[in-house]
């Protein structure tokens, strides 16, 4: 039965995150026909960003500009999306699950007294049913969840669900919604920015990650230069963060970023539980470790046994001559 699908964008510095795009193909899937409706909320003039979202799919956006949603809360985001929802009753909800749709949803879920399916990582059609693949377990296990009453309300993992090709002849209607905020309880003062690359680890297609086996901060030099000869960004173990040779804003795992990049090359990482948590469901993973029994190799599609530092240089010179 066709269903009207709400999409949560999310924009950061003037441009839309690809989690976006991802989010309208999934919901094109849920609506099974009917209509996929994107939403964006901001300060100053949203119209090209939601033009874009028109162009992936999205067969209408409604923009919400505020001064108040300048830069994300929770209390003045949900207040927006709540008065959008209540004008359009959707049948359906999905966003991506990065930091902001990891605290937004659960918020509006609860408000609208629904389920919430967070995390997927694939959404199908069987049997009629929309089903949702979601990681448990820190990623040993899949599940698969269906909702079989009431609103379908879901966040996909960035990088797992492809978008949509981007086609600027689809055309769709841009509406401004004017929203009432008050009584915000977090005043945000300033954003300070820790990681400089610019590459958002979470939607990185290549990541170079590098654990204790760096040994220093300098030791991060040739992970850098092989990630920028590949296109990509460096990452790290929570163990090279402890020990202070990099910022806790690269940490993936349990307790840090969780990523799907095409290709993640570990070095000098042991592949501790929770640091395979957070990066197990990458497309391909090359490790790169002296220790021939490191765990990391149990998850690993090609693995190359040595001394980082003598392995890494290589790989770049060779990547570079292709
Ligand atoms: P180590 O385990 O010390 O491994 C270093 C590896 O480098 C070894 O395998 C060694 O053989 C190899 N090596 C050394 N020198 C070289 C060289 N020259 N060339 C090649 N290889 C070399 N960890 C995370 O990563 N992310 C998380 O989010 C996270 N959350 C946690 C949450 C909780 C509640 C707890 C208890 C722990 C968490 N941890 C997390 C920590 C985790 O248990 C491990 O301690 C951590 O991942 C180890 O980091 P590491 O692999 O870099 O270091």
């Amino acid at each position: 039965m066709s269903k009207k699908v709400l999409v949560i964008g999310e924009s950061r510095e003037g441009s839309l995150r690809n989690v976006t795009f991802e989010a309208i193909a999934a919901a094109n899937l849920v609506s099974d026909g009917g209509e996929v409706v994107g939403v964006l909320c901001g300060d100053g003039d949203l119209k090209g960003m939601a033009q874009e979202m028109v162009y992936y799919g999205a067969a209408r956006v409604i923009t919400v500009s505020n001064p108040e949603l300048k830069t994300y809360t929770s209390d003045g985001y949900a207040q927006a999306v709540q008065q959008v929802i209540d004008d359009e009753s959707p049948e359906g909800i999905i966003m991506g699950h990065t930091a902001i749709g990891k605290d937004l949803t659960p918020k509006l879920a609860s408000r609208l007294e629904s389920g919430l399916i967070s995390d997927a990582t694939e959404v199908v059609v069987e049997g009629g049913d929309i089903v949702f693949t979601r990681p448990i377990y820190s990623g040993k296990a899949f599940e698969k969840k269906k909702i079989t009453d009431g609103l379908i309300f879901a966040t996909i993992r960035p990088n797992n669900i492809p978008s949509l090709n981007r086609d600027d002849s689809l055309t769709g209607a841009v509406s401004e919604k004017e929203v009432q905020i008050s009584n915000i309880r977090t005043i945000i003062k300033e954003v300070l920015k820790k990681s400089s690359d610019g590459v958002d680890l979470s939607e990185a297609k290549v990541i170079v990650a590098g654990g204790r086996g760096v040994k220093s901060a300098e030791g991060f030099e040739p992970l850098e230069k092989l990630a920028e000869a590949l296109g990509g960004t460096v990452g790290a173990s929570r163990g090279a963060c402890d020990a202070g040779y990099c910022d806790y804003s690269l940490q993936i795992g349990q307790t840090g970023k969780v990523v799907t990049p095409d290709l993640y090359i570990a070095c000098g990482i042991s592949g501790a539980i929770q640091h395979l948590a957070g990066m197990s469901n990458s497309k391909v993973i090359v490790a790169v470790n002296k220790d021939p029994e490191a765990n990391i190799f149990n998850v690993a599609d090609y693995g190359i046994v040595g001394d980082l530092f003598d392995v890494i240089p290589k790989l770049t010179e060779e990547i570079k001559q292709m």
